[in-house]
């Protein structure tokens, strides 16, 4: 589903991603953890097109976009929409009630009809377990509920594959298993999902890989069980010892 081939990104003199090889099966979730500043974010953004890569290339369920002639001209509004991106932010529209948010995509982008989209948003934001919250404005909505919406935005554009940048990281802890129920229920349901997150716990039991990343390399990547009792590098190790 996700093919990363030596994918480089440069904010000025700072190489932040230094050659990233990386492929997804359709269907599996893998999570992406490291220290601050390792370039989580940054690989993410550029899976969805928000930071242009410097060299490289993406494809993403066929579909191929090559940087290294520099910025691809054609595409790249189609190509963002095969993902789906959960913020840490939430990053909802304030003025827009929770059922505004998830149809405004599908309606503004997609150009969908407005009573089609609102079905589907309402059959979304059920699913997410905010059914009774439709017509509630973020402001009204817990963090875990606002992150949940944001969920439910994301898939409102069906995208193939979604990704999260510490969706959780917010909230409060008593918050962060709702949020993370929606994500595990996502994935038994087989999507395509790319996961930064600090949470081991939804590595162990979703993830069918993770990878170690540090100073905009892929250390280590493993299937949960082999990388979380045997890791076989030593800065796996260390950063391992420092968060559990
Ligand atoms: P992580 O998600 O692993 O914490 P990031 O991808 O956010 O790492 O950041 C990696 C490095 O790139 C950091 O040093 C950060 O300061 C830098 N960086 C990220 N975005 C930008 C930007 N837009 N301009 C300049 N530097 C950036």
């Amino acid at each position: 589903m996700i093919s990363i081939k030596g994918l480089f990104k440069q904010f000025g003199e700072l190489e932040v991603l230094k050659g990233i090889d990386l492929e997804v099966g359709k269907g599996k979730v893998v999570v992406v953890i490291g220290p601050s500043g390792s370039g989580k974010t940054t690989l993410l953004r550029c899976l969805n097109v928000l930071e242009t890569p410097t060299k490289g290339s993406i494809s993403i369920a066929g579909q191929t976009l090559d940087f290294s002639g520099g910025v691809p001209k054609k595409n790249i509004a189609s190509f963002r929409r095969l993902t789906g991106m959960v913020f840490q932010s939430y990053n909802l529209f304030p003025h827009m009630t929770a059922l505004g948010n998830v149809m405004e995509g599908p309606v503004t982008v997609k150009g969908e009809n407005r009573e089609q989209a609102r079905q589907k948003a309402a059959m979304l934001l059920q699913k997410v377990g905010l059914g009774d919250k439709l017509d509630y404005y973020p402001h009204q909505l817990s963090g875990g509920q606002q992150q949940r919406v944001g969920i439910a935005r994301a898939l409102a554009m069906e995208p193939e594959v979604m990704l999260f940048d510490e969706p959780t990281s917010a909230l409060d802890p008593e918050l962060v298993g709702e949020v993370l129920k929606v994500m595990k229920d996502l994935a038994n349901e087989g999507m395509t999902m790319v996961v930064v997150t600090h949470e081991m716990r939804f590595a162990r039991e979703a993830a069918n890989e993770v990878i170690f990343m540090d100073k905009g390399v892929v250390v280590e990547r493993d299937h949960p069980e082999n990388f979380f009792t045997n890791p076989k590098h030593e800065r796996t190790r260390q950063f391992l010892n420092l968060i559990r």
